[in-house]
């Protein structure tokens, strides 16, 4: 099996990049979608379709599925801008939830190494380490502790599972 690298340095630098300016959570997506230059549009989809990447000369758009909860909605939205900063990519990408939460590029392909590291992206975007660490000064967080995920998770207004995997991978390291 050939395994593509992900590439976590440049990640990391992108997503920490794009939070200069703000130093608290939950992070406000509007202001980077700003800069961006991105139009972000909350449309009743089909429910499997998390979100969309449009991009063209004139203007990148952003969709979100609008029947996905709002959590749920802001890791979509980060995730796109991931395709957007790091990837070439077709004008119309779009992910399924299956995309949406793909963490381990078991079949290496390109396609799944992207979305793998959109992933990753959004992770740091939304749960930047620095935060979390902040967060956690002079405390304990037991990640069985459903609770004690979840109350973290609403601070950075993102959802528990998203939370649960981000904490896993720092400690991890
Ligand atoms: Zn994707």
């Amino acid at each position: 099996m050939s395994e593509l690298p992900i590439a976590y340095a440049r990640i990391r630098k992108a997503a920490s990049d794009l939070i200069a300016g703000q130093d608290a959570p939950p992070l406000a997506l509007e202001p980077i979608l700003a800069t961006l230059g991105v139009e972000l549009r909350r449309i009743d989809v089909a429910d499997d379709i998390s979100g969309i990447l449009i991009r063209s000369a004139e203007r990148n758009v952003v969709v979100v599925n609008a029947k996905h909860s709002e959590v749920r909605q802001r890791f979509t939205i980060a995730h796109e801008i991931a395709h957007l900063m790091l990837h070439e990519g077709e004008e119309v990408h779009v992910d399924s939830a299956f995309r949406v939460n793909l963490r381990d590029p078991r079949s290496g392909t390109a396609e799944n190494i992207e979305e793998v590291e959109a992933n990753a992206f959004a992770a740091n975007l939304l749960m930047p380490a620095e935060w979390i660490r902040k967060a956690l000064v002079g405390t304990w967080i037991d990640v069985n502790d459903d609770s004690e995920v979840a109350r973290l998770a609403d601070v950075f207004a993102v959802s528990p599972q998203a939370m649960l995997i981000r904490l896993t991978n720092l400690l991890r390291r």
